[in-house]
């Protein structure tokens, strides 16, 4: 690309949108266009979207164009009118949920729902602490942003806010995995609650991400939260389990991230791949929860629910259900995850190879055996990986995790792309 183009956008960028928001890689990508797990840029270059969850069933998705088209050039209010596309969507959306999900409110963003969720905890348990993991992000509105230690609220954490250490398999906590691990969080858990009860302000929610994406989504047995989920309900207090990045089949074995560990949380929020880009989020719960929520706080979202976003969100829900995705998820995952098995045999880098369906990585050390994160070198990777064509990120604590979550469509030769493509820059990159 004519290197003075890049120059003039980020230019622009810097002086319209501020001169300090970030892009993703050292040579930011300027996008044009996008198509199924593909992406091409000005020049025309192709890139593989090995990143991308909220394109869930693939990049400008014919069938939810289409819907978002035709619902477009009919009507679009909000949800104080009556109209039969929340109600079809609610309805094939609690569907797929435990029987005790029979509602659901439509809102815009993950950060709304999970927002809207304290709420609806505070209504239940009548009181306001919130636990939280200490590597989480649970979005950016100012209550769900004192949840996010990823991203400091500069003025401090609220009184009602606590932390429990991001479970990590690789170094788990107390040095003993499974249950062990299982239980030691399950402690962390209890005495944070007893801060809360302490302080004044009560336990209500503890909010967790069922697959713990954001965290580095460590390898947990089914049955891992087991033990937490007895505390929390002993304490009176409820789960809501943020499913904005392991839903909608991506984990492959099970539609959504609760059931893969095994629990039914209290209340679930759902986000990004819902409506496959277009802005919509959702908070489901039993009846009698949204009734508790609607009598103590009178919300009201102008955008929420609106006939287009449906649409779109009734279309993609279609295509994962009626283009098998999830089964897709499953098969495509493991032929990924065994090739960064085989990766690991000649790179000793890879410590340690994670994931479930379309949610993979690899975690990198300087030392097998210290696990010494190699944190300097994972971003080289990932910004090598960009320049040969291959979009994927990096995070967790020490941010030496290669996160690889592609659009549901994603296929074996797609897969075969990365790990070739993997090969040789773990090859041509310097570990130090
Ligand atoms: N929860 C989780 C687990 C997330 O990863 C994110 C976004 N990355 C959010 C909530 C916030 O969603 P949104 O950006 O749509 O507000």
């Amino acid at each position: 690309m004519d290197p003075t183009v890049t120059e003039t956008l980020q230019d622009r960028r810097a002086r319209l949108l501020g001169p300090n928001m970030s892009t993703f890689y050292d040579e930011p990508v300027h996008l044009v266009r996008g198509l199924g797990v593909h992406l091409w840029d000005a020049d025309g270059r192709e890139y593989l979207d090995c990143y991308n969850n909220v394109p869930h069933v693939g990049h400008c998705h014919p069938a939810v164009v289409q819907a978002i088209c035709d619902q477009a050039g009919t009507l679009n209010t909000h949800t104080r009118y009556l109209h039969e596309g929340i109600l079809d969507y609610v309805e094939a959306l609690t569907a797929t949920v435990a029987p005790k999900f029979d509602t659901a409110l439509m809102c815009c963003t993950g950060s709304e729902a999970n927002d809207v969720a304290l709420r609806m905890a505070q209504a239940l348990t009548g009181k306001t602490g919130v636990i939280a993991t200490d590597h989480t992000y649970h979005g950016n509105t100012t209550a769900v942003h004192q949840l996010s230690r990823s991203n400091p609220p500069p003025g401090g954490y609220w009184d009602n806010v606590g932390f429990v250490p991001a479970p990590d398999s690789y170094r788990p906590l107390g040095g003993e995995g499974g249950m062990a691990h299982a239980r030691a969080f399950a402690a962390e858990v209890e005495k944070q609650i007893a801060v809360l009860e302490e302080k004044g302000v009560g336990f209500s929610t503890l909010m967790l991400c069922p697959y713990f994406a954001n965290e580095g989504f460590p390898d947990l047995p089914e049955g891992w939260l087991d033990p937490t989920v007895e505390v929390v309900h002993r304490a009176g207090g409820v789960i809501i389990a943020d499913e904005v990045q392991p839903g909608f089949g991506r984990l492959g074995s099970h539609f959504w991230g609760y059931e893969k560990i095994g629990f039914t949380p209290d209340i679930i929020t759902i986000g990004k791949p819902m409506a496959n880009g277009h802005p919509v989020a959702a908070v489901i719960a039993p009846r009698e929860t949204m009734y508790e929520f609607r009598n103590n706080f009178r919300y009201f979202n102008t955008f929420g629910g609106n006939p287009v976003s449906c649409a779109a969100a009734m279309a993609t829900l279609k295509v994962v259900q009626d283009d098998g995705l999830q089964a897709n998820a499953a098969d495509v995952g493991a032929y990924a995850k065994a090739g960064l098995r085989d990766l690991a045999k000649r790179h000793d880098c890879i410590g340690d190879v994670r994931g479930s369906g379309l949610f993979f990585g690899a975690e990198m050390v300087l030392d097998r055996a210290t696990r010494e994160p190699a944190t300097a070198f994972t971003k080289r990777v990932a910004n090598g990986m960009r320049q040969r064509g291959v979009l994927l990120n990096f995070l967790g604590r020490h941010g030496n995790i290669l996160k690889m979550r592609p659009p549901m469509v994603f296929s074996r030769t797609n897969v075969d792309q990365v790990i070739e493509t993997l090969d040789a820059v773990l090859t041509e990159t310097p570990l130090q």
